[in-house]
């Protein structure tokens, strides 16, 4: 029979939550890395020439590629 001393109990107990953390942090960083970069792109649509543009940066507004007004986005 195994037997086990209270601090080897202890260690067991708080190592085995900390590990199975460790293992899902890994785990959900891993996927996140094949998360789609189009998903973080600003939407524009312009009020002047109906241009729809989309841009990796998170800005309130944005130039037309176009005409050149600026444009609140759409979605971002
Ligand atoms: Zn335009």
């Amino acid at each position: 029979m195994i037997t086990l001393s209270f601090s080897g109990i202890i260690v067991l107990f708080v190592s085995l939550p900390l590990l199975m953390t460790a293992f899902l942090a890994a785990y959900y960083s891993v996927r996140s890395l094949h998360r789609p970069l189009r998903s973080q792109d600003s939407i524009y649509e312009c009020a002047h020439c109906g241009h729809v543009y989309a841009i990796a940066r998170s800005r309130p507004m944005d130039r037309c590629p176009r005409c050149g007004t600026l444009n609140d986005a759409v979605r971002s």
